[in-house]
């Protein structure tokens, strides 16, 4: 099979440096022809100063001279959302990585999908938002949609299409640093001990989502629209270990999971080769290392992101929008101090209890409830 060229959108992040590590680890199937990144210009240019992508971009147009003056060679420079939106359009691109923290990443991944590229998708909140859109617009078009997130791509690998077969599908949660913390300790925890991840190195979006349970709420949510599974047959199991990424049910009581140490370059490698399986410099798995896989119901009241995932899940129409950018905007408040760890949950209930759903919602009425989510946030949390 020929040498994959990918485009990827958020170069700079933690997903970013995996696809950059798995690039050099697989170079004769992975070439990293385009990169983007938000803000951070000489991140951006010293990676892009060892990869030679043909084409960078920068969305903060501020920084941009930076990022001209770092670079070693001349690639083609795009600037802003829309260059965003060009990039992942490069002609000489067969697939986009969407690797963008928050909902910033929804537009690029349309417009790839329009300009027929295939996609690896990290970011589970363009498939929150806009999963009907985004899997309706995949599906007319005839692009591939491949999940990099490691639970869905542990799915997608053991489902390998067979989705009417399915009986439930089983997303595995490592529980993340409070999983033993007493309910009454939640108010004095601090953002130093959230971002201490057990299992996962990640941005600290997600390390705050992984510590609430919202991530495993977002992605029951992913599950739905990527594998076309009603919520109810999405269940969550906490699996401190984080060695089986997911499992899938089937119809006849067999179940089948995919294992492998907690590093994004595994998911990474088999989005840009799949179907084909390749050798890379990854460690297998040690069994005579591995002591125990420990599996255990989620404390579904003393975290309720996972409820209040299922309830926008099934809702449908622009509430998991909703949740979403609630949750965003609760995090940030809670990184910067300015609200207790509850509160994230709390915002987000609040505000999804004021929101009525539109259904089937276009990107424009996405957008509109995304837009006020996040000031209906702000306004609960009083910035
Ligand atoms: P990071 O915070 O580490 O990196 C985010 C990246 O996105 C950076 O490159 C940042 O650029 C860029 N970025 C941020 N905002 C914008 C924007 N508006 N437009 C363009 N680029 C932007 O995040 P992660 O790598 O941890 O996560 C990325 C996505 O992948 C998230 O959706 C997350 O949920 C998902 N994911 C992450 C996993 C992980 O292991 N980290 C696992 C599974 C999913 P800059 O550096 O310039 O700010």
């Amino acid at each position: 099979m020929k040498r994959k060229r990918v485009v990827v959108l958020g170069a700079t992040g933690s997903i970013g440096e995996s696809a950059l590590k798995v690039a050099r680890d697989i170079p004769e199937r992975m070439e990293i022809v385009g990169m983007a990144a938000n803000r951070n210009a000489e991140k951006l240019a010293a990676a892009a100063n060892k990869v030679r992508p043909e084409a960078v971009c920068l969305i903060d147009e501020t920084k941009v001279d930076i990022l001209r003056r770092a670079l070693e060679y001349e690639p083609k420079i795009f600037v802003g959302e829309t260059g965003l939106r060009e990039i992942a359009c490069l002609a000489n691109a067969d697939m986009v990585l969407v690797a963008i923290v928050g909902t910033g990443g929804l537009r690029p991944a349309l417009a790839a999908i329009e300009a027929g590229k295939d996609l690896a998708v990290a970011s589970k909140e363009i498939l929150v938002m806009a999963g009907e859109a985004v899997t309706e617009a995949a599906r007319k078009r005839g692009v591939k949609i491949l999940p990099v997130d490691s639970e869905h791509n542990a799915i997608f690998q053991c489902l390998d299409g067979r989705v009417s077969e399915v009986r439930r599908i089983i997303l595995t949660a490592s529980g993340g640093p409070f999983r033993k913390t007493s309910a009454k300790e939640f108010v004095d925890l601090t953002p130093e001990q959230a971002l201490k991840h057990p299992t996962w190195n990640m941005g600290p979006k997600i390390t705050i989502d992984s510590a609430t349970l919202f991530n495993k709420g977002l992605e029951m949510i992913e599950a739905h629209w990527l594998f076309g599974v009603e919520m109810k047959r999405v269940e969550v199991v906490i699996h401190p270990q984080s060695i089986v990424h997911s499992m899938v049910e089937f119809a006849d009581g067999s179940t089948l999971a995919q294992l492998s140490y907690s590093d994004m370059c595994f998911p990474i490698q088999y989005a840009v080769t799949w179907p084909e399986r390749v050798p890379n410099t990854l460690p297998p798995l040690d069994f005579r290392k591995l002591s125990k896989l420990e599996f255990e119901v989620p404390r579904y009241d003393d975290f309720p992101a996972l409820n209040l995932a299922r309830r926008a899940g099934e809702t449908g129409g622009t509430l998991p929008a909703v949740m979403n950018a609630a949750n965003e905007i609760a995090v940030a408040a809670f990184l910067d101090r300015q609200v207790k760890f509850p509160r994230i949950w709390q915002t987000v209930e609040e505000v999804m209890d004021r929101h009525t759903s539109v259904a089937h919602p276009d990107l424009d009425a996405i957008l509109a409830a995304d837009q006020w989510a996040r000031e209906e946030a702000r306004h609960l949390i009083g910035g």
